[in-house]
């Protein structure tokens, strides 16, 4: 028996969430506007709706449509999304747009917005569900956990993802469902963010609680006690650790730093950094570190403490090496790294360099802060960027996708997300 989606619904008409992208029940006086869902989804891919909600409205300002997405150059794109994480989705965000304007805009059907760059089975569901009102049930992490602990599923993620997603399709058959698609879709999401949380889910108040149905089935977890544990999962590995070590090379006598931009492909793709060796098992020392340096000859020195920052698959250990440009080098070193000149390299003031950088490189700066003289004069903001572990103290690892704001309230204690979350 599957649970009443009325029931649902009544709740969600009552206790939804309000979010920007979204239109509240019962306001549907035009239909939403899919550029909007779509770019709130990829958001939200990364972090919660809390964190995201202001970073959409910033990136709704300065990119108001498709077309103006599409139209924008991959690096504005880029230094938009800094700070959010998994950077190829801003990459596959602008090619996506620049496929959508050039069809006049985004197609209706899920298998058609599922061939468009960087949109899987899960985003084209919920684009055609909730701006189009197809009837399908997007079935992301939250909605695998509500549904396995609805029917009581016990067999572990991920092999349990196929019997889940049509569990999910299944109240499709129930007319309340399938005649508001969108909110259903919507309700869902808001069961699994508000109620029926990982931990410690609020049975008491869910509308599928045992015996609030009237007629129809419950939980079927929650009936047995069982909803804390369930969805299982198979036991999480320990994540490897891999080292850097990075370059901070400033120019005292312009106040700007020197970035490079990293290859499209492979991680943090497409963003600058603070110029480093590769990431590699094994710890850098000195010497072979400094043959990555920007200006090997220069006396560059190792900044105390490192910066740690979490990847999906591993743990990221940074070291900073320091150096001021001398002023009988500065203006050879101004002409080789000019932006232009050599591919990638471009020199920034350290705050326009802290709004383009990812995280991970942000934490360096943070660093560089913590020791006070590394940095040129008038960077004092930087001291609040999270991340940093002096050697001292206890690491704790943090996330590439802890979002700012979550960031300055705990600079030491970032939240890991590594799967969606709403
Ligand atoms: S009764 Fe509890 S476990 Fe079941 S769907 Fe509601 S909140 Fe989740």
């Amino acid at each position: 028996m599957t649970p009443s989606a009325a029931a649902l619904l009544r709740w969600y008409d009552r206790h939804h969430r309000h979010l920007p992208w979204r239109i509240p029940p019962g306001q549907r006086g035009g239909a939403p506007d899919p550029y909007r869902i779509w770019l709130s989804e990829v958001m939200l891919q990364q972090t919660t709706a809390a964190a995201v909600a202001p970073r959409f409205l910033r990136f709704l300002a300065r990119f108001p449509s498709v077309e103006a997405l599409a139209a924008a150059p991959e690096s504005a794109v880029m230094e938009e999304w800094a700070g959010l994480g998994y950077y190829a989705r801003a990459r596959n965000l602008h090619a996506c747009a620049r496929q959508v304007a050039a069809a006049g805009g985004f197609p209706r059907d899920p298998d058609a917005l599922r061939a468009l760059p960087g949109i899987g089975a899960y985003t084209a569901a919920a684009i055609a569900a909730i701006a189009f009102g197809v009837p399908v049930v997007p079935v992301d992490g939250n909605v695998e956990r509500v549904i396995a602990r609805v029917f009581a599923v016990t067999e572990p993620l991920p092999g349990a993802r196929t019997r889940l997603a049509r569990l999910a399709q299944g109240f499709l058959d129930q007319p309340a469902a399938r005649e508001r698609p969108a909110d259903f879709a919507q309700a869902l999401f808001d069961l699994g963010a508000t109620l029926c949380t990982p931990r410690k889910p609020a049975c008491a108040l869910c509308p599928w609680r045992e015996g609030e149905g009237r007629g129809s089935t419950g939980c079927a977890a929650q009936a047995r006690g069982e909803q804390e544990a369930l969805p299982r999962r198979p036991e999480k590995q320990a994540r490897p650790h891999r080292h850097g070590a990075h370059f901070l090379l400033s120019d005292p006598a312009t106040g700007r730093i020197l970035l490079r931009r990293r290859p499209p492909e492979g991680l943090l793709g497409g963003m600058l950094e603070l110029p480093g060796t590769p990431w590699r098992a094994m710890p850098w020392g000195r010497e072979e570190a400094l043959a990555h340096a920007p200006l090997p000859g220069l006396p560059w020195r190792l900044l105390p403490g490192t910066a740690e920052h979490g990847f999906t698959h591993f743990t990221l250990d940074m070291t900073l090496y320091a150096a001021a440009l001398p002023p009988a080098q500065a203006d050879g070193a101004r002409t080789r790294f000019a932006e232009g000149a050599a591919e990638g390299w471009e020199w920034r003031a350290p705050d326009s360099a802290a709004k383009a950088l990812p995280t991970a490189m942000r934490r360096l700066l943070a660093l560089a802060a913590q020791d006070g003289t590394a940095l040129p004069p008038a960077a004092p903001c930087l001291a609040t960027v999270p991340g940093v572990v002096p050697l001292a103290a206890a690491s704790s690892p943090s996330s590439e996708d802890e979002p700012p704001a979550a960031s300055a309230a705990a600079p030491h204690r970032a939240t890991r997300v590594r799967s969606r979350r709403r």
